[in-house]
Formats: structure tokens, C-alpha cells, sequence
């Protein structure tokens, strides 16, 4: 048996509008990669990048000692975790850690773990960042394409994303709050109109028939959310302009990706990504803001190298 398995696990977007804790969509935007080694003794994180390296406040660490614990695992385990997907930013960078951590502990220990439990166990280990349980990131992250996420009990859709889907994600340059995930939480309200569930419910159900039909403008025109993002949008300095810019340089549907600050703007092969990505970064810029402009495509869960 190996002794050593090296995983790496794409960026995602959540909630994709309408689709609030419910939706995931990989990105080949950035990876992170875990190589995780039997070794030494007890679990160990070893990384050059600004995150905790305590296993408990890791996300990594601890799919590694739940997994570790529910397996009787008795090994000292070694996770080494090179970042490539920027940690707070809403493009599911704790998410990735967890998840490459899930399949590389699943393969390594041979654990058998079929794809609800790969993303449960992802799952939990999200919860050291974020305090709260939610699946759409790892879901994504762990088996890549679209997810549908289903809760009690936990149920993975998966449909694989039409091949002319392109995203422009622009990443303003600001200073992210420790609890920023949290925070963007409070906001969210707890009771709804039902006119606006009504209006969210039918374009969720239209970002799934576009998924299904192969149908990246249907998909980027239902991507309105009337609930979410109305509140947590005051937290992102400038994104109406973003987002009215980008639709006016020919984006199908801008909105926050997952709890921001990115934003994210939804094309065909045939737009102009680049000329969508100008706009965006003139509509940070309208307040005082850079950002970072990548274009990128849906992408494959994650797999060891
Ligand atoms: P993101 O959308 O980038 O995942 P979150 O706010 O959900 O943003 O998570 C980022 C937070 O999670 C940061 O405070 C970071 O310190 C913490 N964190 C814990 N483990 C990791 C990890 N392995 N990779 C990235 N962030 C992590």
C-alpha cells in the first residue's frame, strides 16, 4: 500500500443566485494540492501559506481527524497543503482543502467512501472555517461539475456542465474579515415573501433546465436572486456597478460568489471575456477598489496526481 497520496481539488462558486446553500459549481480558476504521508505520530499540518495549522482549525485537519477517529486510523499522518485558491474570497478556498484532504485520506487508507460520504465528511471539515455545516463548495470541489445539494439526509446531484459555459470572476483587492462567511451569514434573512421564494424558486428551477440542456444562456439569464443578494451586496464596495457593467459588456447573469466578495459573471464561448473582465474591474475601480480578473471554465472534482 502507498504511503504517501497527493491530491489537488479546484476553486468553486456557491449558491450560483438563486441557489443559496444549495448549488456548486467547480472552477479551474486555482487548486489547492494535499499530500498527505503516513508518518511520525498524531496528525501534523505542514504548509507555507497564512492559514491555521492547528489540525481542530483547519479544514483540512479536521476531515483528517474525523476520518482519522470514525476509521480507527492508529497512523501519525503528515498533511502538507500547498494553497493555490485565495482563502476568503468566496471561491471555496477552505472548501478545497477539504476536500483534496477527503480523497486523499479515502485513497491512502483505502476507506471505500462512495461520493455522499466523500462530501459529508468534506463537509464537516468546512465547519472549522465557516462554524456552520454546508455542502455546496465541497460538493463541487470534491466531484466537480454541478452540484445540487439535498440535506436530510445528504444527497449529491451532480449534472455535468455544458462544455461553451465561461466564467469572468473578478476578485476585488480588499481586506476580508476573519469571520467574513459568518458575517455574510447574519444578513441572510430567516423568513422570506413568498413572492420572492416564488421569483428565486423559478430561477433555480431554470439554472437546472440549463444544466440539463446544455444551455449556458439559460443558465447565465436565471442566475437572480431577489433574497441574498439584495442584503449582502452594501458588503462588496461597488457591485452594482460591477454587475451592471459587466451585463452591459455582454454577460448573461452577474452575481456574488458565494458569500463574496468575487464576483462572478456568467458568458458563452462566444462572448467577449475579456472586454466583461474590463468592466468589472472599471465598476471596482468606481470605488476605490482593484481587483483581480480571471476567466475560467467548470472543471473535474478532485483528483490525485
Ligand atoms: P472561502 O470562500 O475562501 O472558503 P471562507 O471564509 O469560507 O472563505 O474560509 C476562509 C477561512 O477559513 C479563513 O479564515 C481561513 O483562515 C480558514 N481556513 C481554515 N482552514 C483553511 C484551509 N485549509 N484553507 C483555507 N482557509 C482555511
Amino acid at each position: 500500500m502507498a504511503s504517501s497520496v497527493t491530491v489537488r481539488a479546484p476553486s468553486s462558486t456557491a449558491n450560483l443566485g438563486p441557489g443559496f446553500d444549495v448549488f456548486g459549481l467547480a472552477l479551474d480558476a486555482f487548486f489547492d494540492e494535499i499530500t498527505i504521508t503516513k508518518k511520525g505520530k498524531g496528525i501534523r499540518i505542514i504548509t507555507s501559506d497564512s492559514i491555521p495549522v492547528v489540525p481542530k482549525k483547519n479544514t483540512a485537519g479536521v476531515v483528517v481527524t474525523e476520518l482519522a477517529n470514525k476509521f480507527k486510523i492508529k497512523d501519525g499522518i503528515e498533511v502538507k497543503i500547498k494553497k493555490g485558491v485565495p482563502a476568503g474570497f468566496g471561491v471555496g478556498s477552505s472548501a478545497a482543502s477539504a476536500s483534496a484532504a477527503v480523497v486523499a485520506m479515502n485513497r491512502l487508507f483505502q476507506l471505500d467512501l462512495d461520493n455522499n460520504s466523500l462530501v459529508k465528511f468534506a463537509g464537516a471539515g468546512e465547519k472549522a472555517s465557516v462554524g456552520s455545516i454546508h455542502y455546496d463548495n465541497v460538493a463541487a470541489s470534491v466531484l466537480g461539475g454541478f452540484v445540487i445539494v439535498r440535506t436530510n439526509p445528504l444527497d449529491v446531484i451532480r449534472i455535468e456542465p455544458p462544455s461553451d459555459l465561461v466564467l469572468c470572476i473578478a476578485i476585488p483587492d480588499l481586506k476580508v474579515p476573519a469571520k467574513k462567511t459568518e458575517v455574510s451569514r447574519s444578513v441572510v434573512p430567516k423568513i422570506i415573501k413568498l413572492a420572492d421564494g416564488i421569483a428565486n424558486l423559478s430561477n433555480a428551477a431554470a439554472i437546472v433546465a440549463g444544466f440539463m440542456k446544455k444551455d449556458p444562456i439559460l443558465i447565465g439569464k436565471s442566475v437572480k436572486d431577489v433574497i441574498v443578494e439584495p442584503v449582502r451586496q452594501h458588503m462588496i464596495p461597488g457591485f452594482k456597478q460591477v454587475k451592471e457593467n459587466a451585463l452591459d459588456a455582454g454577460a448573461n447573469g452577474v452575481t456574488i460568489s458565494g458569500a463574496g466578495p468575487s464576483v462572478i459573471a456568467f458568458t458563452t464561448k462566444s462572448s467577449n471575456q475579456k472586454k466583461i473582465c474590463a468592466a468589472m474591474k472599471r465598476g471596482f475601480a468606481s470605488s476605490n477598489t482593484n481587483c483581480q480578473t480571471i476567466i475560467c471554465r467548470p472543471c473535474k472534482g478532485a483528483i490525485d496526481l
